[in-house]
């Protein structure tokens, strides 16, 4: 059993960062961190207190790690679990309540009771009219595996997106709740953040959170380009509302549980303020009739939050932020009156490659630039040469070393998923064309 709590003292009081997974340890192994508190380490985390009347569980993992996350619970508690609590719907949180509910009828139990906010069902019900679209993203975002950086469990095929059976909340509630198993008392709290089915938990008589993705120990979630609508000010408030009850432990969904009041509450601090100045600056410049491209390349984090071991650009980052700002408060309009109805992106790279002497021309120059390290521009010119030659190995061959060395440049999973994936597809027509 590692001490948890003892990793994260060390690495947030010396600012010690050891990469991804020093924090994010999906290794499916339950550590105490508490008198009847546990947590699974797994993606996501299970959080796990023990009471009189069964366990209480805060998510389940993906439908994947339900069977490492079980055995683990069984060896710590073999008691009933009670309840299963969401703190939000996605696929991590709940994919695994199939196996532990599945547990409880072999075993003649009554079934856990399934508490989540009640926007948790229509996640679902979104879910089933975008699955392809969803499996596409997840296969692209992950590469198939979310234990990059030290994991040691791998995801299953990502053919198909999300568990066999979604278990939805048999209790809702919209704002507040509370309830009790034995002697404990929770308090659930609705807020918006990474999504608008988000909840976090306060145990008062441990002084201890239970936080979802509110903390992940990477920079917040709050700008992911393939997704929905995130809430980065929304989720700053809920940080400050959970600082003014002064906890003591912190529990999240990802990353190292914290312990200590004035820890918890620096953290809380720094990540609420990051997001708060990616917001200000956003709506400030918005209001100063800025456009998009431009509020994107001047927004800036202060560079001692980003250095922070819980900050860092490595899944999502604040450039994507946001965007998200602006598409909740604008509309899709960028501020470039060329792309309100833009040519077709084959019709536009054609004229362009007509001026610049060809589609190898762009793709040269692609590859200048990139080797110069001016990776922005590169992607433009081998996009623009790969439109207006699609089916020219030598375009591709050189689109893919672009993109293959602004993998290399970027620090978040994100933004390496999705140029991977434009590697991999250029890749793959520069062969397929070599061959024919
Ligand atoms: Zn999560």
């Amino acid at each position: 059993m590692t001490d948890l709590l003892k990793l994260s003292s060390r690495y947030i009081d010396e600012g010690i960062y050891e990469g991804p997974g020093s924090v994010n340890r999906i290794n499916g192994q339950l550590s105490e961190v508490g008198d009847g508190i546990a947590m699974v380490e797994a993606f996501s985390h299970v959080v796990a207190f023990r009471s009189e009347a069964g366990l209480v569980l805060f998510d389940t993992s993906l439908e994947a790690f339900a069977g490492v996350v079980l055995g683990a619970l069984r060896g710590w508690c073999g008691d009933p679990v009670s309840t299963i609590a969401y703190t939000h719907g996605h696929v991590d949180h709940v994919g695994g309540a199939g196996a532990i509910v599945a547990e409880a009828l072999e075993k003649g139990r009554a079934r856990p009771r399934v508490i989540g906010h009640e926007n948790v069902a229509p996640r679902f019900a979104r879910y089933r009219l975008t699955e392809g679209y969803n499996a596409a993203i997840n296969a692209r975002q992950f590469g198939g595996s979310p234990g990059k950086g030290g994991g040691v469990i791998q995801m299953g095929a990502t053919d198909r997106f999300g568990p066999k059976e979604w278990i939805a909340p048999d209790t809702e509630f919209r704002e507040r709740m509370g309830f009790a198993s034995g002697a404990l008392r929770f308090e659930l709290f609705h807020a918006r953040g990474e999504t608008d089915d988000h909840l976090w938990a306060w145990l008062p008589q441990k002084k201890a959170l239970i936080v979802g993705d509110f903390l992940t120990w990477v920079f917040p979630n709050a700008g992911n380009p393939q997704k929905v609508q995130r809430y980065p000010l929304d989720w700053a408030a809920a940080l400050r509302q959970m600082a003014a009850l002064e906890p003591e432990l912190l529990l999240p969904a990802h990353g190292l549980p914290i312990a200590g009041k004035a820890r918890i509450a620096r953290v809380l601090d720094d990540v609420a303020s990051a997001l708060e100045t990616i917001c200000q600056q956003t709506l400030a410049m918005m209001n100063n009739g800025m456009k998009l491209n431009a509020i994107v390349h001047n927004v800036k984090v202060p560079d001692e939050l980003l250095a922070r071991p819980y900050l860092k650009p490595v899944y999502d980052e604040p450039e994507f932020i946001v965007r998200n700002v602006w598409r909740l408060y604008g509309g899709w309009y960028d501020g470039n009156p060329a792309n309100l109805k833009p040519a077709a992106d084959p019709v536009f790279a054609a004229e362009i490659a007509a001026l610049a002497g060809g589609a190898d021309a762009l793709a040269r120059r692609a590859q200048e630039l990139s080797g110069a390290g001016e990776h922005r521009l590169a992607c433009h010119l081998a996009e623009l040469a790969a439109e207006a030659a699609p089916e020219s190995r030598s375009v591709h061959g050189a689109r893919a070393e672009v993109y293959q060395a602004r993998i290399k440049a970027e620090t978040s999973l994100m933004a390496r998923g999705i140029y991977g994936d434009a590697a991999r597809t250029s890749r793959d027509k520069a062969g397929r064309n070599s061959e024919g």
